[in-house]
């Protein structure tokens, strides 16, 4: 197979330096350690200690590992919602997420807001019975994001509820406010650079609060149970101990979040403006208010979508599929941070090649 750049959405373009931390990792034996051992004890705090530092996240918040976003989900469910949750959504995501949610805990509902709209909390009422809000901070399906000063008005207007945050396809990205939510989660295969098969759980106080007062302990995975554990820098199940090790060396080789964030900004600015150049092809979102800075939808005529995917695989750039209702009139490029300059201006080339 050639070398090629992977501008998908997740699973997505890795760091290159994953060959020597992985070669690494295999000679000082951390693919074989007990995750019970002593060894194990420090990485992980070691990891976690990085994860606060480089991400702005508080002191007193709680990190743990789970296995997916997926079942962060049902983590939620299971352990945080008292009576109900209520999911504010506008794409696949959030809408999955309600979904899942309503499986376990049957009085979860919510409500969907237009692509375009940037969500306010202003005029909505919410009933006691929903103990929980759910909130998709970047919606990887149709490229939307919300803003900080979003969350925080969602924040002050519901100071008494629990607020989960899917941050999958942000974390690691976008500067993020972390004091604003209590249960924040993302997948390490998006804004982290690192490959499929683990998530980062980030909780505050008020979080494990809930989940201790509600005390639900009946799986493997109930928060209860990983509170307990991750006190001793431990895990319920054998972790994915190789990816805990390879984040724990990307972050170490990383910048500030706020530099990442600004890098990313940049950017993004800079594949809005060149495909204003570009005829046929636009972003799907037009309100640049709402727009992710982590994930690019663009549209264009469904043949042009074929085209575009077809000969860009072939020069070795993979694109992303459009998602769920936008699948044939759209493609997706990430803007995340593992991907070099080189993949970048390859990427510029093509389309200046072929379509202009
Ligand atoms: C990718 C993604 C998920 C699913 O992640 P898994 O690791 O496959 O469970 C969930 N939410 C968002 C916003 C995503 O981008």
């Amino acid at each position: 197979m050639k070398k090629s750049f992977s501008f998908y959405p997740g699973p997505s373009q890795v760091h290159s330096e994953l060959p020597e931390y992985f070669k690494d990792a295999y000679d000082k034996g951390i693919l074989s350690i007990n995750h019970r051992s002593d060894e194990f004890v420090k990485l992980c705090q070691k990891t976690i200690h990085l994860l606060k530092q480089k991400l702005n996240i508080p002191e007193d918040y709680t990190i743990m590992f789970a296995s997916s976003a997926t079942e962060c989900w049902e983590i939620a469910a299971q352990s945080l919602v008292e009576n109900g949750s209520f999911h504010f959504y506008n794409g696949a995501f959030g809408q999955k997420w309600m979904e899942y949610s309503h499986n376990i805990t049957e009085n979860s509902k919510g409500a969907k807001f237009d692509v375009e709209e940037k969500l306010s909390f202003d005029d909505v009422e919410l009933g006691q019975e929903y103990d929980f809000i759910g909130l998709t901070q970047n919606e990887t399906s149709n490229g939307t994001q919300l803003s900080m000063e979003q969350l925080k008005s969602c924040r002050l207007k519901f100071p008494d509820r629990l607020i989960g945050v899917d941050a999958t396809s942000a974390m690691a990205g976008v500067e993020t406010d972390y004091s604003l939510a209590d249960f924040w989660y993302a997948s390490v295969q998006k804004c982290f650079g690192l490959p499929a098969g683990m998530a980062v759980i980030v909780c505050s106080p008020k979080a494990i609060e809930r989940a201790e007062s509600l005390d639900i302990r009946g799986r493997y995975n109930s928060l209860p149970f990983m509170i307990d554990m991750i006190g001793d820098f431990q895990t319920t199940f054998t972790p994915n101990v190789i990816n805990i090790y390879m984040l724990m060396r990307v972050l170490k080789n990383s910048e500030e979040i706020g530099e990442v964030d600004a890098k990313l900004e940049g950017r993004m600015n800079n594949w809005i403006n060149f495909f204003e150049n570009i005829d046929g092809i636009e972003p799907l979102v037009e309100n640049s208010e709402v727009r992710s800075m982590t994930v690019l939808p663009l549209r264009a005529e469904e043949e042009m979508v074929e085209r575009i995917k077809a000969i860009s695989k072939e020069a070795g750039l993979v694109l992303g599929n459009g998602y769920g209702q936008w699948k044939q009139s759209t493609f997706r490029i990430a803007n995340f941070p593992a991907m070099p300059e080189k993949g970048i201006n390859l990427l510029k080339d093509f389309f200046v090649e072929n379509f202009t």
